[in-house]
């Protein structure tokens, strides 16, 4: 099989990657292991308000038309981030967003990919590339542009001899029966230790979620979870599914020769909170514009990599940093984090999580 442009994964990052390079009049094949897009669901589902994202990514360029979700597939509108220390105490960070059925959200974005003519073929992993032909479980597809879209443990990244991610955390996620109020809830200290666990209200029900820095914790993510459920009395649902998120920001080098990475293959992810969603759909414009425009008019690949550094290093970095200095000064007890709450205040923790500098 030939293909102009081929996308290898049919998450938020693939799908709107597809959907841009297809627009370009590319001809677009994505392939997905899993048999249906988006499930299992192993995200918290939390989207940040269109001016919550600006705020983070002030050069992203138009967010209002890549994120023009329908209204429909929002769930509940988030009027703010409740962060929890070990004693209870809260406090509230002003920060708008909305939730959704992510499995949905990758539907939604892989449809979008095939109304403008890309190919879906789903259950097809890929193995591995050489010479602009790659091996999948159903066979051989010739391609002039591997956009590697398949998530924190990038077979892509590792076939194009691209550095993979290093220091991922692993995180659980499950959904729960009942109402919650309108705040995402996120607790720290020894429930969660060197990340946090979370309740992040839908629609009757909530994501509930643990994810934890191997490096603090004694025992398992499972036990963990357990744990944090029994705390808070919590009437699961579903089964707990989990994955690993890339903590150390984007990596150094996205194209290599004909290939390029997106969305968390590329580390796109904020590393103190773990949210990747915005970024995947950001890079993901941007790579399929460029994958397009190389096919139609040899655009190089490498305006790729020049886009996502306006965009994201610095906040990244920073992201990064701030994370750094957390795991050295507020994780490892109780104690510690409950001070560097108190000494951080909400104005700060704000800035925390919109991947500012929290001192000057
Ligand atoms: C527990 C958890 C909670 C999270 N909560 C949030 C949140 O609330 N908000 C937020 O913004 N972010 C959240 N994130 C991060 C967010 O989910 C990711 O950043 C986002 O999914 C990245 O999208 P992606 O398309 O890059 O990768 P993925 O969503 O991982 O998609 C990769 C796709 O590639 C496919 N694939 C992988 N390997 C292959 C292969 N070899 N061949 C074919 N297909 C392959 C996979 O099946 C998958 O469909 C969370 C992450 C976790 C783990």
């Amino acid at each position: 099989m030939k293909t102009d442009v081929l996308v290898v994964g049919a998450g938020p990052a693939g799908g709107t990657a597809a959907k841009y390079a297809a627009a370009k009049g590319a001809k677009v094949t994505i392939v997905e292991r899993r048999p249906e897009v988006g499930v299992p669901v192993r995200c918290g589902e939390m989207m940040p308000s269109d001016e919550e994202i600006i705020k983070m990514f002030p050069n992203a360029g138009d967010i209002s038309s890549l994120f023009d979700i329908p209204k429909d597939m929002r769930l509940r509108e988030i009027e703010g981030i409740k962060l929890i220390d070990p004693k209870g105490k809260e406090r509230l960070i002003d920060f708008t967003g909305y939730t959704m059925d992510r499995d949905k959200l990758d539907k939604h974005l892989v449809s979008e990919a095939v109304d403008e003519g890309a190919e879906l073929i789903p259950s097809c992993l890929f193995l591995r590339t050489e010479n602009g032909k790659a091996a999948t479980s159903l066979g051989e597809i010739e391609y002039k542009v591997i956009i590697g879209a398949d998530g924190p443990g990038s077979r892509v990244a590792r076939s194009l001899g691209l550095q993979k991610n290093s220091n991922p955390y692993p995180a659980v996620t499950a959904q729960a029966k009942g109402d919650f109020d309108p705040y995402v809830h996120m607790f720290f200290g020894g429930i969660a230790p060197g990340a946090y666990s979370w309740i992040i209200p839908k629609k009757g029900q909530a994501n509930v979620g643990v994810g934890f820095s191997p490096k603090f914790a004694e025992g398992t993510l499972s036990e963990y979870f357990e744990k944090f459920r029994a705390k808070h009395s919590l009437e699961i649902m579903t089964k707990l599914e989990g994955k690993y998120v890339p903590s150390e920001g984007m990596i150094d080098r996205i194209v290599e020769g004909s290939g390029m990475l997106v969305g968390e293959a590329a580390g796109q992810v904020i590393s103190v909170n773990g949210g990747g969603l915005p970024l995947a759909l950001i890079a993901g414009r941007v790579c399929g514009e460029v994958a397009g425009d190389n096919i139609s008019k040899g655009r190089s690949l490498s305006d790729y990599q020049s886009e996502c550094e306006r965009i994201f290093r610095k906040p990244l970095a920073t992201a990064a940093s701030n994370k750094r200095l957390a795991d050295t000064f507020a994780f490892g007890s109780d104690r510690r984090t409950e001070m560097c709450m108190s000494l951080l205040g909400s104005r700060r923790m704000g800035n925390l999580i919109r991947c500012k500098r929290i001192f000057p």
